[in-house]
């Protein structure tokens, strides 16, 4: 059940030593970084739907006229626009670029494993050599695989360069069907076969603990000082800290996750099915509650972006489906289902009992599946997966579905 070949995608980090003077190399990563920052300012206050092509047209010539090469300028908007809807949809500031950093396109450098060096193009058709600093061993098996995209940093003087390959994958198809419930304190992620057979099951703990902490120092602080701790430099400074930290541990979190839901989906060549967050909010479902008590949408919003932009580096498909009853309704006889213990639910008409997040992906597949069934994908099963034997709902791997599994130990709280 798990004999599928892997195909993966991986990025080579390693420090790069620039082979003479490095100046037009910190000269580039500046201009860079400025025309990111240039074009945030220029989109921020835009409240149309930006498309490529707008993009494009409002920004290639004049990054073109800097000196950037083509693929540069398009690196250029489309992190630049990143940047932005992600800021926008957490309800961030705009943001303030220090860090010096830039993805180059493949048309844009060169890389000679043979010699271990790396040659980028730079603005202005200059040109810059760098010598990666690495055992020649760690660089071997990338050769059969392609590479794509890097991205080159400059960091308390020292150069690093990540370089993404891939393998590609044979089959475009999804050959299984990936569906992932964010909840409060934990995210379950299960893969299904088109027959609806689970093949795998995953809970993940979500780090919300750690950032209520945060969120109710923040509460006590501006309790304690009404009206005043706006204007309160060190208050004011205490907040921000607390903010701060609560920024730093979200992030972190989804960009880890996201990596992970987009390998695993890789490596079973699945679809990934979520539940659209916009039509969470128009339902106004218990669950709601749930997230706006104190979370909020933000760190969903966040979970799901990091997914979605993971998977779209590997070329894999994400799908959104309407979360209404996903964790209401029976997903063996469409009855509804009550509380049974701690997180399990049991179906009033047939008797189904099933773990509350896992019968959520359960629903979540089954939404998928009558939505996107075509003829051509072999056996697309109409019915329901077996409804579980045992109350906790969980097949298969007991520990695993229990437990962050050791490598993918994505948080611990
Ligand atoms: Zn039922």
């Amino acid at each position: 059940m798990r004999g599928e070949e892997p195909a993966v995608n991986e990025a080579l980090k390693v420090r790069a030593l620039p082979e003479g003077s490095y100046d037009k190399l910190l000269e580039f990563l500046r201009l860079y970084r400025d025309a990111v920052q240039i074009v945030v300012d220029r989109i921020w206050s835009i409240d149309e739907k930006l498309s490529w092509k707008k993009l494009h047209r409002l920004f290639y010539s004049d990054l073109m006229r800097l000196g950037f090469r083509a693929h540069h300028a398009k690196e250029i908007y489309v992190n630049a626009k990143n940047l932005m809807d992600s800021a926008k949809s957490n309800g961030g500031r705009k943001p303030v670029l220090r860090k010096l950093s830039a993805r180059i396109d493949k048309y844009d450098y060169k890389l000679d494993l043979d010699s271990m060096t790396l040659t980028l193009k730079l603005h202005n058709n200059y040109e810059v050599k760098l010598r990666l600093v690495t055992p020649k061993e760690r660089v071997e098996k990338f050769r059969s695989w392609s590479n794509y995209e890097l991205v080159v940093k400059y960091d308390e003087g020292v150069f690093w360069v990540s370089i993404y390959f891939k393998r590609i994958v044979k089959s475009l198809n999804p050959r299984t069907v990936m569906a992932i419930d964010l909840n409060f304190g934990n995210v379950t992620l299960a893969i299904y076969t088109p027959d609806g057979r689970r093949v795998r099951l995953k809970k993940l703990k979500t780090p919300h603990k750690k950032i209520l902490t945060h969120k109710i120092w923040i509460e006590k602080i501006q309790k304690r000082y009404p009206k005043s701790w706006r204007f309160i430099k060190g208050v004011r400074k205490a907040i921000e800290k607390h903010g701060e930290r609560i920024r730093n541990i979200s992030w972190d979190y989804a960009h880890k996750l996201g990596d992970l839901i987009a390998e695993l989906a890789l490596r079973y060549h699945s679809v990934v099915v979520l539940e659209d967050l916009e039509k969470l909010k128009e339902n106004n479902k218990k669950k709601d509650k749930e997230f706006n008590k104190r979370l909020g949408l933000w760190f969903y919003r966040r979970i799901q972006f990091c997914i979605e932009y993971e998977a779209g580096e590997r070329d894999l498909e994400v799908v959104k489906v309407n979360p209404r009853g996903t964790s209401s309704k029976c997903p063996r006889c469409g009855g509804k289902l009550v509380e049974y213990g701690y997180r399990v639910l049991r179906c009033m008409k047939c008797g189904f009992v099933g773990d509350r997040d896992v019968t959520a992906t359960i629903n979540i597949y089954k939404k998928y599946i009558s939505k996107h069934s075509r003829c051509g994908v072999s056996g697309v099963a109409p019915n329901a997966p077996k409804p579980d034997e045992n109350p906790s709902g969980m097949q298969g791997n007991r520990d695993e579905a229990m437990t962050t599994s050791n490598h993918m130990n994505l948080y611990e709280s």
